[in-house]
């Protein structure tokens, strides 16, 4: 495979200009999934009241963060209003649109599966994504005096560096000693596969989980996933992997890679809806691993017995005179938890159908357009973002930097652009201004994420335009 995509698909002179992107969105056949989506318009996302063309729709580059409302998402939730409207609690068993309340993360479940390169058993919606670190640690993190590390990233994302440390506090361990963390050369902002597997080397025979982000939500870099997996298992490390900024966006195998876990948020460019219902995965080979301790809820044990209080099997205890026996035996058996095998014993609570039926209508359009067109559309798209900005924001050279792999192998639809200090929240203003929405890590970081559901060709020629005018006011034209 080529290494960048400059070679893939041979652009030149004439791929600049309008006409041939409007070409490309023409011959593209997933350009009428944008019709699926609300794109907000300009004049309701721009911080400039005046911004030019206010009914048009804006230039959304944020599906890293959080991607665009699926029309048919707030459809299928205003069938669940109606339902739970007619029908009340018998929703949970009787529903008109055949989604009982009772199993609906099981309409979500082989379809997630799916875009995780997952087996229905391995994976489940749960929690949030935070949350998930947490149940996963709880029934994977198992310290001893010789094996109590855990790796991640120098530049994890905060929320996963708080779970972690405050994991290895929860058993007694000083996160000093026993958070190690992996940060790129110095001068550099991504890490060499080298040096993570370097550093697995030295810290595996003290280390119990390893546990990194596949696709870095900072720099877009997408991890040798596969490769790092086999390492730690061969330290004898527990390998997981936080995949908040690859569901969706990349294609993972977590089954053949043999991943000890998994987890992600949906809201990102899953679409799910702010704050929505998140993904777990636990490989196939744990599903009747009842070993592990782990955070128990009625959710997670098994459906036969969910609802009731388990009475064990008392049906030798005929005499009255052992009625007190009877009565200690309930009590002692009432709360024996017998989980469903598989992802789904990790559960917790009975899922939000709301969030859960926002997923359901994101990831019928996800398995409409097919995940592998998805990712081929997703490589042209940045690749020629990469390509187009390179050409047009050349006479801006020295004044930003692209530090997103070039290799559409070591990434996925994200271009992380970095601007000196001090210039980057000028840049960001600007580009809302002009009603291209993005988003900025302070201090020098702006994400432009063009996903291939909803942004065409001619997106991507826009926001490098106005890119460009924008870093001519800033920096002054050049
Ligand atoms: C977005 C993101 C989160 C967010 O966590 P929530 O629990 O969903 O609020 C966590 N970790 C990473 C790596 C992320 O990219």
């Amino acid at each position: 495979m080529a290494t960048s995509t400059d070679e893939l698909y041979h652009y030149n002179k004439d791929s600049e200009t309008l006409e041939f992107c409007q070409d490309l969105d023409k011959s593209d056949a997933l350009a009428r999934f944008r019709s699926e989506f609300a794109i907000p318009k300009r004049k309701d996302v721009s911080n400039n009241k005046d911004v030019q063309n206010g009914d048009d729709p804006c230039i959304y580059m944020c599906g890293n963060s959080l991607g665009l409302m699926p029309l048919r998402s707030r459809d299928l939730v205003m069938q669940e209003f109606e339902v739970w409207g007619e029908k009340g609690v018998e929703a949970h068993w009787d529903h008109k649109y055949n989604r009982p309340w009772a199993s609906v993360d099981e309409t979500v479940k082989d379809m997630m599966a799916n875009i995780v390169g997952a087996k229905p058993i391995e994976v489940t919606t749960m929690n949030t994504l935070t949350g998930n670190i947490h149940s996963l640690l709880a029934a994977f993190y198992q310290p001893t005096a010789e094996k109590n590390k855990i790796i991640i990233e120098k530049k994890a994302f905060p929320s996963d560096h708080y779970a972690v440390e405050s994991q290895i506090k929860l058993h007694g361990y000083d996160p000093k000693s026993s958070l190690i963390t992996i940060a790129p050369r110095e001068g550099e902002d991504t890490l060499h596969t080298e040096d993570i597997l370097a550093a697995i080397e030295k810290h595996g025979s003290s280390t119990a989980v390893i546990m990194l982000s596949g696709v870095q939500y900072y720099t877009g870099q997408w991890f040798e996933m596969e490769k790092i997996t086999a390492f730690g298992h061969e330290q004898g490390c527990i390998v997981g992997w936080d995949l908040a900024h690859a569901a969706g966006n990349v294609p993972v195998q977590l089954h053949d890679w043999n991943v000890d876990f998994a987890c992600w948020c949906s809201y990102k460019y899953l679409n799910s809806s702010p704050g929505g219902i998140a993904g777990l995965f636990v490989h196939e080979k744990y599903a009747h691993d009842t070993s592990r301790p782990r955070l128990q809820g009625w959710w997670g044990n098994e459906k036969e017995s969910r609802f009731e209080m388990k009475e064990g099997k008392p049906d030798f205890l005929i005499y009255i005179g052992f009625r007190a026996i009877k009565v200690a035996y309930i009590i002692c058996h009432r709360s024996e938890f017998v989980p469903t095998p598989g992802a789904s014993g990790y559960q917790l609570s009975n899922p939000s159908v709301l969030a859960t039926t926002c997923l359901l209508g994101s990831l019928q359009v996800f398995t409409e357009a097919g995940f592998s067109a998805l990712r081929e559309k997703s490589i042209r798209l940045t690749g020629y973002l990469e390509y187009l900005a390179e050409q047009v924001l050349a006479p801006h050279a020295a004044n930003y930097k692209i530090i997103t792999p070039k290799s559409p192998l070591e990434r996925g639809c994200q271009l992380s652009f970095t601007f000196e200090h001090g210039k980057m929240m000028d840049v960001f203003n600007g580009l809302q201004a002009n009603g291209l929405i993005c988003d900025e890590r302070k201090p020098t970081c702006i994400r432009l994420a063009p996903t291939p559901l909803y942004n065409s060709f001619t997106d991507v020629y826009h926001a490098v335009h106005t890119l460009k005018n924008v870093m001519d006011a800033v920096y002054g034209q050049q």
